[in-house]
């Protein structure tokens, strides 16, 4: 057992002030609320002058410190090795468009790390699919090359088979879906797109969670794919269309739809602070998920070179860029989302930990994680008064950086 001694302790509607935890295993069995002596048998470990929020869970999240997620063999547990050093407990490996090898390769490893965790990582949950169907005027940095019209085209099933890397339709996107289908938490899509309502429905009944994403939708459009299934919007204002007083938009629909939960990208940057705070006052902190949108470029200098799904990216002050100055992606961490979150919108921080932990826990369905409660698993964040990060503990143990440093 562990006991974790004199911290603030942020719990579902309120702060324990100078409390205490204690771990038996993985598992949360006390909340105290006050400082206690030491059970006999736990270690105790005295943390005065921190807050210990649940661990951040993160469901758009490419990659980091010189890693993304569709870099081959072994990459997603490098990331998963270096996100708690961010206060991360949980992420949805995400995905640029890609053709079907390279995904098939992507869900195999995520299939493989959900069976079995490779060493003290943050949990590795389905992926999060930026998916072949989004709308090209609203591609931001996704690979034009690799987008695809979700309705199906008969006749394609001999060219595929010869030239699956380059000649590929929707049908074998979907293939690849369905091959690993536990392992595709979240598909992002444009919903207006010929036969995009369809698909749609089709994914929704296959238990995927739909997002309306890079998005062309009107307002009444994107109304219809709430109908047709979608319960999740990708990054709200960004690569979708504007909201204004004649026209909604697909933020306007997001808005106002209670069955949609919305990422949010966190930085102040992607999304201005007063847009931010509308969008939390307006969904409430249950109704948003901080997320990052972190490429490989997250944790390395500013004018690092990497990539995203194998395009050369750069490191810039505020965020990363293709070369030709395209955003991609951000560099943002969940510490520093919850930063934000907190100095820069004003809101509480059991709100914070909410939209960083709690809330897109209950959109992925982990029923025991995402909150610090008795019997929840013991994933924890502890954070200084400047809210960085302390240490992580993964299902009760405490995390240890064995990576290298990031290349700069
Ligand atoms: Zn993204």
């Amino acid at each position: 057992m562990i006991l974790l001694a004199g911290a603030d302790i942020v719990l579902p509607a309120r702060v324990v002030s100078s409390g205490c935890l204690l771990i038996d295993a993985d598992r949360i069995v006390a909340v105290e609320e006050k400082v206690i002596d030491t059970p006999s048998g736990a270690t105790r470990i005295d943390i005065p002058n921190t807050i210990v929020v649940p661990g951040f869970v993160d469901v758009h999240v490419h990659g980091v410190e010189g890693h993304d997620v569709l870099d081959g063999a072994g990459s997603i547990a490098q990331v998963a090795r270096r996100l708690p050093k961010y206060g991360v407990t949980s992420f949805c490996p995400t995905s640029v468009a890609c053709d079907p090898v390279t995904l098939r390769a992507m869900l195999a490893e995520v299939d493989a790390l959900r069976a079995a965790p490779a060493g003290l990582g943050a949990r590795v949950l389905p992926a999060h699919l930026e998916s072949n169907f989004i709308n090209p005027d609203y591609k931001g940095a996704q690979p034009l090359a690799c987008l695809r019209s979700p309705r199906p085209e008969p006749g394609h099933e001999a060219q595929r088979q010869r030239h699956e890397v380059d000649h590929y339709v929707a049908s074998d996107i979907l293939g690849a879906i369905a091959a690993h289908a536990a392992s595709v938490g979240i598909v992002t899509m444009a919903p207006e797109l010929d036969g995009g309502i369809d698909l749609v429905r089709q994914l929704a009944a296959n238990g995927h969670r739909v997002s309306l994403g890079h998005s062309a939708a009107t307002y009444e459009q994107a109304v219809e794919s709430v109908a047709a299934g979608v319960c999740h919007a990708t990054h709200l204002f960004n690569r979708m269309t504007p909201m204004t007083h004649r026209a909604p938009g697909a933020p306007g629909a997001v808005l106002q739809s209670e069955g949609v939960v919305a990422e949010l990208i966190c930085d102040g940057f992607h999304v201005h602070p007063a847009m931010l705070h509308m969008a939390i006052r307006t969904k409430g902190a249950r109704g948003i998920m901080a997320i990052t949108d972190g490429t490989a470029g997250s944790g390395l200098a500013v004018g690092a070179r990497t990539r995203l799904g194998g395009r050369a990216i750069i490191v810039t002050a505020r965020t990363a860029e293709l070369e030709d100055g395209t955003l991609a992606g951000s560099v943002l961490t969940m510490d520093g989302a919850f930063r934000t979150l907190v100095h820069q919108t004003g809101v509480s921080i059991v709100d914070a930990a909410s939209m960083c932990a709690t809330t897109p826990a209950r959109q992925m369905k982990l029923a025991d994680i995402g909150r610090i409660e008795v019997g929840a698993i013991a994933d924890l964040a502890v954070l200084d008064r400047g809210f960085r990060v302390a240490a992580t503990y993964l299902a009760g143990q405490p995390w240890r950086n064995t990576t290298p440093a990031p290349f700069v």
